[in-house]
């Protein structure tokens, strides 16, 4: 039975791939900083009906020392390091944090790796964010980087850390340059999962607007379902690599509020009240990616359009509140 160890398991992305994973047999070990709030932390594998299936073990990304030890006691295959301070908005808030968790603590791990199970195979969490003033009008692998916050400038350090360890030390080490990915379980902050919660609100007569910061944005979503089976391919692979993840499709924020709102038979622009406090202080105004690589090399193919998507989160916030409202 092959050994995972997973970062971030309470996130979006921790939840599937667990799921994932337990479906292929693995024995799947979560990373779980200690939290006040340990009898909900676990909402989203609970969500998925996995929640006793992982083991939790106690670490964070920042204390270096808890990665060795749990390395060393969970002797992994294969490490997905999912953890970051995930949201490019409270980057500015908190720069200095995010650089600690989400560059920093991709170091650390990578350290607890090389120094207590070199053999193990390594994932890391890239993002699109890397790409920022986007350089291409469709990025690639080969697509130089131009990061617009602290969260991506963070995530570049990781990502070329990443790459040097590969190289320096030979470790089966690979980057998934992702592009958004969204579900039921996307934190709520996240503008495919806000606009989801307000349309089911509006519907059931719980809220009567929505503000919006950019809604010209564009961004290339996928269904984080469909993107942690990238991620699991990339360490099935003979050589360590880096691929971009992505649908090949770009979208705006009104037009995916046209898509949620329309799902319940409301009109969006009676609704969406731009506001500028959910403003930037520099934009990525377009992501789109070309996920050629992951599609040849790895055999990876995103199976869920952006309607359905959108569609299933919106029901899934209908049960939700729902379920609230009894
Ligand atoms: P989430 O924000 O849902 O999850 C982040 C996870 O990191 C949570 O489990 C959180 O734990 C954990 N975490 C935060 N700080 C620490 C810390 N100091 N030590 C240990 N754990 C910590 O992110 P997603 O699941 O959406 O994304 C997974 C990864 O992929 C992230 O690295 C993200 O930046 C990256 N990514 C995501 C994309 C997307 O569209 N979703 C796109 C590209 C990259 P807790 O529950 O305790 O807060
Ligand atoms: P990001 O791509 O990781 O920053 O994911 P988000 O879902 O947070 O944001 C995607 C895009 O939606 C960005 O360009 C935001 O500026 C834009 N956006 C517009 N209004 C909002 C909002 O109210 N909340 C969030 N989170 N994003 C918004």
């Amino acid at each position: 039975m092959k050994r995972a160890l997973v970062t971030g398991v309470t996130g979006q992305d921790g939840a599937y791939l667990s799921q994932l994973l337990l479906g292929k047999g693995y024995e799947v070990f979560g990373m779980l900083r200690r939290s006040s709030s340990g009898d909900v932390i676990d909402e989203r594998l609970r969500w998925l009906g996995i929640a006793g299936q992982v083991t939790m073990v106690d670490g964070n990304l920042l204390d270096l020392s808890s990665l060795l030890r749990i390395v060393q006691e969970v002797r992994p295959d294969e490490v997905y390091n999912l953890a970051a301070q995930s949201f490019v908005k409270s980057s500015w808030n908190q720069p200095l944090l995010t650089g600690q968790v989400t560059a920093l603590g991709a170091g650390n791990m990578l350290e607890a790796v090389r120094l207590t199970a070199p053999n193990a195979r390594f994932y890391q969490a890239s993002s699109s964010e890397m790409y920022g003033l986007i350089q291409e009008p469709i990025q690639s692998e080969k697509t130089p980087f131009y990061p617009r916050s602290p969260y991506a400038v963070a995530k570049l350090y990781a990502h070329w850390m990443t790459i040097n360890y590969r190289e320096s030390f030979g470790l089966h080490a690979s980057s998934g340059i992702l592009f958004n990915h969204e579900s039921p379980l996307r934190g709520i902050e996240f503008v495919t999962r806000k606009v989801t919660d307000a349309v089911a609100r509006i519907k059931l007569g719980l809220a009567s607007e929505l503000k919006l910061g950019n809604i010209d944005a564009k961004r290339d979503w996928g269904h984080a379902r469909d993107y942690v089976h990238a991620m699991w391919l990339m360490l099935q692979q003979d050589k360590p690599d880096d691929y971009v993840v992505a649908t090949g499709r770009t979208t705006s924020v009104r037009d995916m509020c046209r898509i949620a709102f329309d799902h319940v038979g409301l009109n969006y622009e009676e609704f969406v009240k731009v506001d500028a406090a959910y403003l930037r202080p520099a934009e990525v105004d377009i992501l789109l990616g070309d996920s050629t690589k992951a599609r040849t090399t790895l055999g990876w193919d995103p199976a869920t359009s952006l309607e359905d998507l959108i569609r299933e989160m919106v029901d899934a916030d209908l049960a939700r509140h729902r379920k609230r409202a009894r």
